[in-house]
């Protein structure tokens, strides 16, 4: 508002509004550094958002909207639908950068993955695509698992309506056990690994495969899918090539950082930070820690 920036204090340019973003521009600002912040979407929140309707993953999304009121609360300029590019840094000259560009999801290498049946997980997880009845997804890593709960759980009864079935005794307790586990999807899990969810921490993983269990999503471990055909999607295993029919397939692979702009920023005087997924995908937690440590050594 006008206020000359305190000495030492730089003019800091950070890119992405996912987690490492939002962290490295609070801690940055709470320095008395002059932050501008540019995410790319209409809204801030980046990978973390994809848990929105994944059940039990709600606090995650709440995480995120913590992130964005400490934000919202600092003196950081806040640009949405504004995607970073060579020339914003060429123009804006800024003292300092730092890369929060998150990752994007992997397509591996199967023959036929550019069928329509095909989608993204992150894509299916934002709302974009839908997908059949009969669903297979390739992964069976946290991502896979939890995207099979979410599917698996469409089509289940609420908490409210089972609770007006129950007042009003309209369905017996078999039928309501039934309505609660029961979905309207069909959903097999292939992985390759001899376990699924080998990434979830032992205290979670249990409860993740119970609720599997319970919503009758099958999990096909030590399989590896080889390709995708107008029926379905065929797979290896120990004793064979196999079948998994399915109107749609949901990938899970994994994610890559993304960070191109850094090669294309270097040289144009500005220091260069990475943080987050854009060094290395991993995790929540990292993303944030990153971002502070960053914002302390600017
Ligand atoms: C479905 C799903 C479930 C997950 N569950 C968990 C979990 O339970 N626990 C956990 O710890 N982690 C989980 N993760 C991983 C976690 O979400 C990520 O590790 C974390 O979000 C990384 O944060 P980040 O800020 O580095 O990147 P991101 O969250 O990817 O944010 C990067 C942001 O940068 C923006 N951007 C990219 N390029 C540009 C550009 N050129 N200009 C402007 N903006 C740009 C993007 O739009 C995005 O908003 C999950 C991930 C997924 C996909």
């Amino acid at each position: 508002m006008g206020m000359d920036p305190s000495p030492g204090s730089k003019r800091v340019l950070v890119i992405g509004g996912g987690p490492a973003g939002m962290k490295a521009a609070c801690s940055a600002a709470e320095r008395g550094h002059k932050v501008t912040l540019v995410e790319k979407k209409h809204r801030l929140g980046g990978q973390v958002l994809l848990n929105r309707d994944i059940p039990g993953r709600r606090e995650l999304v709440t995480l995120a909207k913590d992130l964005i009121n400490n934000l919202e609360a600092l003196t950081v300029d806040i640009i949405l639908g504004k995607e970073a590019n060579p020339e914003l840094i060429r123009e804006t000259a800024p003292d300092a950068v730092v890369v929060a560009s998150g990752a994007r999801p992997i397509l591996p290498d199967i023959r036929g993955i550019e069928s329509k049946k095909v989608v993204q997980a992150w894509d299916l997880l934002d709302g974009k695509v839908g997908v059949g009845k009969k669903v297979a997804i390739v992964g069976g890593n946290a991502v896979g698992l939890e995207t099979a709960l979410y599917l698996a759980n469409q089509g289940t009864i609420s908490p409210e309506v089972l609770h007006f079935l129950m007042t009003n005794r309209a369905e017996s307790l078999k039928g309501l056990t039934e309505l609660l586990n029961k979905g309207n999807k069909e959903v097999t899990v292939v992985e390759m690994a001899k376990r699924a969810g080998q990434d979830i921490g032992p205290s979670t993983r249990w409860t993740v495969m119970a609720e599997l269990r319970r919503l009758g999503v099958r999990i096909r471990t030590g399989t590896k899918a080889v390709g995708i055909t107008p029926d379905g999607l065929e797979v290896e295993k120990k004793g064979g090539p196999d079948f998994v029919p399915a109107d749609s397939v949901v990938i899970v692979a994994g994610s890559r950082s993304e960070n191109g702009l850094i090669g294309q920023i270097q040289g144009m005087g500005s220091e260069i930070y990475t943080v987050g997924d854009a060094r290395k995908p991993r995790n929540v937690l990292e993303a944030i820690r990153e971002g502070f440590m960053v914002g302390l050594r600017l």
